[in-house]
């Protein structure tokens, strides 16, 4: 049977990089994205043109009607599920934390945390051979951020990937004897269109020279390793992290 993969956010950047990646190693794939229908057809074109199977569905990760709603139309389009990545994550302006609302706290958490939780929760319920699903895998994308704390950037950002890292590691323990792994990627600094959101569009160009390889990283660098937990190749591996940070 055809693997099923749904990418969260992959209109652009390591979404969609992991889309083409997953598609060109075999997965039909679910090209997730909230509001940019035309790059995220884009790539689910992009992929039907290289002989793969792909369809493109918005929904907001931050409202649960629209998770509920992305995986029953995965279902019908490609058939049950065999892995999700949990990418589609936002950060906003770059500020101390004595100037953040909690308005913004609210945003952050519900599509960072939020998100990744019910897609998780979505994923497990189809995956599981406890409900008799074929089992699966849940990549899922956090940050070297949750190690490094963002501070004068972001810390809400950064919190929020370490409720990633939780919730990567207790899931993983959770559904590990239902044939799910769930492991973690943490990118580092990653040339991607996120870093304008933060206000500061050339933050990698920054920042480079801090990482001891003294260079930014790529969308597909990421997208690698998250194709690599995702494969059969990592059958052993559950509730691990791979740092993609060129060793910072
Ligand atoms: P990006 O270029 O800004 O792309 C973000 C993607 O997520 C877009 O496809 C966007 O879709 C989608 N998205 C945002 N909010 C969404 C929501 N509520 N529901 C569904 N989709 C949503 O970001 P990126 O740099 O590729 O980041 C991808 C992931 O890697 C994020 O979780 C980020 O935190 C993490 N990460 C990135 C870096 C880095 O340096 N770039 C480093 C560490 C971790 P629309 O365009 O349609 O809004």
């Amino acid at each position: 049977m055809t693997p099923v993969a749904i990418i969260t956010g992959a209109s652009r950047g390591i979404g969609a990089a992991t889309a083409r990646r997953a598609a060109a190693s075999g997965y039909a794939v679910c090209v997730n994205y909230r509001r940019d229908r035309a790059a995220a057809e884009r790539v689910a074109a992009d992929i039907a043109a290289a002989g793969g199977r792909a369809v493109a569905v918005a929904a907001d990760v931050a409202v649960e009607a629209d998770v509920v709603r992305l995986f029953e139309t995965c279902d019908r389009a490609l058939g049950p599920l065999t892995a999700l990545v949990n990418n589609a994550g936002i950060l906003e302006t770059q500020m101390r934390v004595e100037m953040l609302d909690a308005a913004r706290l609210q945003r952050i958490f519900a599509t960072n945390v939020i998100g990744a939780f019910v897609c998780a929760r979505e994923a497990v319920r189809r995956m599981s051979r406890g409900r008799g699903g074929g089992g699966g895998a849940i990549v899922n994308v956090s940050s070297g951020a949750s190690r490094l704390g963002s501070p004068g950037e972001y810390v809400d950002y950064a919190a929020s990937k370490g409720a990633i890292d939780t919730l990567t590691l207790g899931l993983a323990r959770e559904v590990a004897a239902e044939g799910i792994r769930v492991n973690a990627v943490r990118p580092g600094f990653i040339d991607t269109e996120i870093h304008a959101s933060g206000g500061e569009p050339r933050r990698v160009d920054r920042l480079r020279e801090s990482v001891p390889m003294k260079r930014g990283g790529t969308a597909d660098e990421v997208a690698r390793a998250i194709l690599w937990l995702l494969s059969a190749e990592a059958s052993y591996t559950t509730g691990s992290f791979i740092d993609v940070t060129g060793g910072k």
